[in-house]
């Protein structure tokens, strides 16, 4: 059996290994391939891997708070991760740890169409935001980062060369093309204003109708109902991506890493429906 698993702290509800494990039974593999959860707090993170080496494990998943520390970990960090500063997927082999970011691909795969010249907005800037930013920087989009504490902003636009709302500054997602929220601000329905025609985002400072048919919206956020950002945006007229598709995104970059094997995306997504969990 080729083990694998998602190492975070907390992980209970990680929809992950339902992810992987349907992908795995759908190309017939679900005897040779097995996909868990381990729970693993922060001081024990590198012990974790280690054993899990030991053990044969193939590879991992890492998510909050660990990318961090595994790209720290790595013996062979790809050149995205080390720039992005975080690593999500992990391959154990002979010449050690192998870390790779597949949050930027599954971003751009998601998004699909060429992101060159268009104007970003990237609200965010921990984990998941640096990789927003470095994804769509390195696809050519003009990148603006905003983010609660300005100066985090500031930093990582000063590394990637783009652009970063100042202190007190709100975003405008009229500038903008491409909105992408990557912090870990939920909206889910029903924390808001019922109305998407009145929603007003008060963690953003935007209102909903300032979101306009022309726009891509991406939410990483998701939960076991639609986010609100997602609602108003889709109410709006505009193309929306939403959390759960982000994670079968850069669950399927990590699959073929693992396996070589074009990933199953419809069965993914099927997997992680909150009804399947
Ligand atoms: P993180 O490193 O802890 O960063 C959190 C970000 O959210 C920071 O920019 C933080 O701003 C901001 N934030 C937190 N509370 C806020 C508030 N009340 N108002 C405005 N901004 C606030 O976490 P992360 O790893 O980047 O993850 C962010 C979110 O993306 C999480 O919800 C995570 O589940 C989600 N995510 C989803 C996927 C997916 O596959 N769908 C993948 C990766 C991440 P400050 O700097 O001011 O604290």
């Amino acid at each position: 059996m080729k083990r694998l698993a998602v190492l975070g702290h907390p992980i209970a509800h990680s929809r992950s290994p339902a992810m992987h494990n349907a992908a795995f039974a759908e190309l017939g593999l679900g005897s040779e391939w097995g996909y868990e959860a381990i729970d693993v707090p922060p001081e024990a993170f590198a012990e974790q891997v280690d054993e899990m080496i030991a053990e044969g494990f193939v590879g991992a998943n890492v998510t909050i708070p660990h990318k961090r520390a595994a790209l720290l970990l790595a013996d062979d960090p790809s050149d995205a991760a080390r720039e992005i500063g975080a690593a999500n997927t992990l391959s154990f082999g002979p010449a050690g740890i192998r870390a790779e970011n597949t949050d930027a691909p599954g971003l751009l795969a998601a998004i699909e169409d060429d992101p060159s010249g268009r104007r970003a907005l990237v609200l965010g800037a921990g984990g998941a935001g640096r990789a927003a930013a470095w994804a769509l920087n390195d696809r050519g989009a003009e990148v603006t980062i905003w983010n609660r504490t300005a100066s985090r902003a500031a930093e990582l636009a000063a590394e990637l060369g783009c652009a970063a709302l100042p202190e007190g500054a709100e975003p405008d997602p009229e500038e903008c093309d491409l909105l992408v929220n990557s912090t870990s601000v939920g909206l889910h329905a029903g924390a808001q204003a019922s109305s998407p025609q009145i929603a007003t985002f008060k963690e953003f400072g935007f209102a909903a109708d300032q979101i306009a048919d022309r726009q891509v919206v991406v939410d990483l956020a998701y939960g076991s109902t639609e986010t609100e950002l997602v609602r108003a945006a889709r109410s709006r007229g505009a193309r929306t991506i939403d959390g759960l598709e982000i994670l079968v995104r850069q669950g399927a970059a990590s699959f073929e890493i693992w396996t070589g094997l074009e990933a199953p995306l419809a069965t993914m997504r099927r997997a992680v429906q909150p009804q399947h969990q």
